[in-house]
């Protein structure tokens, strides 16, 4: 039996999609953050569950091999990374097996596993950020500590570029001179909630979105200071939310400056991306992964036939497959990704795909036309189990599963490789260095009676 506060020494063995350290004791399965394979540590109970128990490093006794040295000072307090105390050769090998596990052991699945894929760039490669702010001598952003509403302030955050901690500093600044009213989460009182800042790749523009509870005339001067004081801001926005929620963003938006959108590029594709609409957050990685995804589904074939893509978002994979399908069906929630998606294919001069907005599961149960490939790229909840039936009702040919989260992706798997589908290769692709989120894609066949 284990106890809270109790000391126990542990070797960690494997590490899980959380981003923990695993050790077992008594058979028991300990989970200790921040630790990696090959650690010998002593570690104190922080809590005790049916089977397992989660517990912090109390001391090191012996190190893995696979440690380096941090080189960041927010490092466990932000919630951002899970693993810059590994080399990034072991977060590699360990987010490898984090999938190799999520399908053998959730799905009983054994396809052929590809060699993990990254493009070995840690630093700068963020393309978004959510600042959340707070009013203490002066006006602070940072992000939420893990597990916690608490905000951890960030002088500078190395997997993201610097210009975002610069516009954040700017924005602070004068909130703090201005006097600018700051939401406060517990009292639900305040204007201004989050600093959100997008940055094109390679076109470097870069939107500005203030997410406040209403608009008030210090935001039309703040907007016109920022455009003065930084290069490439083509649009500056406020986003209005008024509501009790941890959704960072409302519905209305009002643009004080350039475009609701900013352009950029993916595939070679120019994109125009609205404050609202989902655009991977690693542009080079996202590439990477849609072109293992094509190589994947062209594997056996010239041409992918009917192509229906359920959770487009603003249309980036459809629009990369175009070129070797008869026809693309996108689909997407987001009203204003779906705008975006319409106008890049017209800006694409794509002309075989066609978009429509609404719930994927609803789409599909009402969806009748012949379809050779689907696509599918959900949320981290996966897919429902109705969208799942629908999908095999259609019977495509090939099913391209994409997805930010192994297990739910090894569920759905396994839901369709029991009604026929044969899952042919899994690829792990980093879009995350440094923390624990990872990408998979998967492809599946209808298994040839
Ligand atoms: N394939 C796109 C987007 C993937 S993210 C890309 O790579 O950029 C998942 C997308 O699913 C988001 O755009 C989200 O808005 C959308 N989404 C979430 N729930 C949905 C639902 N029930 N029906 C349709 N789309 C949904």
């Amino acid at each position: 039996m284990l106890n809270k506060n109790q000391i126990i020494e542990l070797d960690i063995t494997s590490l899980t999609s959380e981003g923990s350290g695993l050790g077992k004791y008594n058979g028991f399965a300990i989970f200790v953050p921040f630790t990696a394979i090959g650690d010998k540590i002593s570690a104190k109970i922080l809590k005790v569950k049916t089977n397992y128990a989660y517990a912090k490093i109390e001391k090191i006794i012996s190190p893995s091999k696979d440690r380096i040295e941090n080189d960041c000072p927010v490092f466990t307090k932000c919630g951002g990374c899970q693993f810059r105390h590994l080399s990034y050769e072991a977060e590699k090998k360990a987010k490898n097996q984090i999938i190799i596990d999520a399908f053998e052991r959730i799905g009983k699945i054994r396809a052929e596993f590809m060699p993990f894929i990254s493009n070995d760039i840690t630093d700068g490669y963020r393309n978004k950020v959510q600042f959340p702010v707070y009013k203490d001598k002066s006006v602070v952003y940072g992000f939420y500590a893990p597990y916690s509403h608490r905000i951890v302030p960030i002088n500078e955050c190395k997997i993201q570029p610097k210009i975002f901690n610069q516009i954040a500093d700017f924005v602070t600044k004068f909130c703090t001179e201005n006097k600018i009213s700051i939401y406060n989460e517990e009292k639900h009182h305040g204007v201004l909630r989050n600093i959100y800042i997008r940055q094109g790749h390679y076109s470097k523009q870069i939107c500005v979105c203030l997410v406040a509870r209403r608009n008030i005339p210090e935001f039309k001067k703040l907007s016109h200071l920022i455009t003065r004081h930084f290069e490439n801001i083509n649009s500056i926005v406020i986003n209005i939310n008024k509501a009790n929620t941890n959704v960072i963003l409302g519905e209305e938006e009002i643009v004080l400056y350039g475009s609701e959108t900013i352009s950029d590029k993916m595939c070679n594709n120019i994109v125009e991306i609205s404050p609202k609409s989902f655009y991977q957050v690693n542009t080079k990685s996202a590439e990477l992964l849609y072109s293992t995804a094509k190589t994947l589904a062209l594997q056996n074939r010239e041409s992918l036939g009917n192509v229906l893509e359920l959770y487009c978002g603003i249309g980036t994979i459809g629009m990369a497959f175009a070129d070797c399908s008869t026809k693309v069906i996108g689909v997407e929630i987001v009203p204003q990704a779906i705008e975006n998606a319409r106008r890049n294919a017209k800006a694409n001069s794509i002309n075989n795909i066609e978009f429509f907005c609404g719930d994927a599961e609803q789409f599909i149960k009402n969806f009748s036309s012949s379809i050779d490939t689907i696509i599918i790229d959900p949320p981290r909840k996966g897919c429902s189990a109705e969208t799942l039936n629908s999908i095999c009702r259609l019977s495509p040919e090939q099913i391209i599963m994409i997805s930010c989260n192994p297990s739910t992706a090894a569920r759905d798997c396994k839901i369709l490789s029991d009604s026929g589908y044969k899952i042919t290769k899994i690829a792990g692709v980093d879009l995350f260095p440094r923390t624990r989120h990872v990408e998979t894609v998967v492809l599946m066949s209808r298994s040839k009676d």
